[in-house]
């Protein structure tokens, strides 16, 4: 049974991606930073329904607590050979006048750094070279990373451009080791990252401004997450699913 780890599992987008992907047979990694309840509840809604999951509290951003996850899920679950980077931050709408520096480093600590940290010991594990079976990445950026978000968060926004390019350029590089690399570009999703981060009611607010009139839910950004990383995809890799509506 194929292992896959998605950061940021215990809420938003990556809960309905790690309950989607236990329904498909995947042993479950759950990570979190903050909420244990939530995580252990994502964990017990999986396990309730014959599955395997496992919650594992750790700071994408710094080095040592994401080598801790990774040894942690080979002891418990065998080698990861499914990753969904999913983990992000969104700080309060500012215009560049007013981003400090410890605000935009944080922003690219986790989205970036995080990112970067957890793609590197995935594919440690993944390559032929490695010794590995291959394996599927799916990172998830944003349409921020296509429209720049001015005004509001270009950190943000250019973080997750960062993301369109690693995945770009990782798919190529590990390509000959059997690892596929793709990304997702979810739009307005109904998720808490709004209110905790940018703006409570933004989705609503803006719904009306794209093509197809509303917000996106978070398990129709998981499909696209969990088709990316199936062996349904199996000649994708590079490629970015947009999920936002039209925009
Ligand atoms: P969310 O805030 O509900 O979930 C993000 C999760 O990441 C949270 O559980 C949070 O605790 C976790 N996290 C943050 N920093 C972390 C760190 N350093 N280490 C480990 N975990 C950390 O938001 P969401 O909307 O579900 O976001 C999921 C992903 O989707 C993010 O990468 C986000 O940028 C992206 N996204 C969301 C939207 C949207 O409209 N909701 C749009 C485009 C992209």
């Amino acid at each position: 049974m194929a292992t896959v780890l998605v950061t940021g599992g215990s809420r938003g987008i990556g809960k309905a991606t790690a309950i989607l992907l236990a329904r498909h047979g995947y042993k479950v990694v759950i990570n979190y930073l903050r909420n244990k309840q939530a995580a252990d509840e994502v964990v017990n809604t999986i396990r309730a329904t014959g599955g395997e999951a496992l919650a594992i509290k750790a700071d994408i951003a710094d080095e040592l607590q994401v080598l801790a996850m990774f040894a942690e899920i080979d002891n418990a679950f065998g080698a990861v050979t499914a990753l969904v980077n999913n983990a992000g931050i969104l700080f309060q709408q500012s215009t560049i006048e007013n981003l400090t520096a410890d605000r935009i480093n944080r922003v690219l600590a986790t989205n970036v750094t995080g990112y970067f940290l957890c793609c590197r010991e995935a594919v440690k594990r993944m390559a032929y070279r490695h010794g590995g079976e291959g394996g599927s990445i799916v990172n998830v950026s944003s349409a921020a990373a296509r429209l720049g978000s001015p005004g509001e968060y270009v950190d943000y926004a250019a973080s997750k451009g960062a993301i369109d390019t690693l995945t770009t350029g990782l798919s190529l590089e590990v390509a000959a080791q059997g690892i596929r690399v793709n990304c997702v570009r979810p739009g307005f999703i109904y998720t808490d990252m709004h209110a905790t981060g940018g703006e409570a009611g933004r989705v609503d607010r803006v719904k009306f401004s794209l093509p197809m009139q509303r917000g996106g839910q978070p398990e129709e950004v998981a499909q696209a997450i969990v088709w990316l990383l199936s062996s349904k995809a199996s000649y994708v890799t590079g490629s970015f699913i947009d999920l936002a509506g039209g925009k």
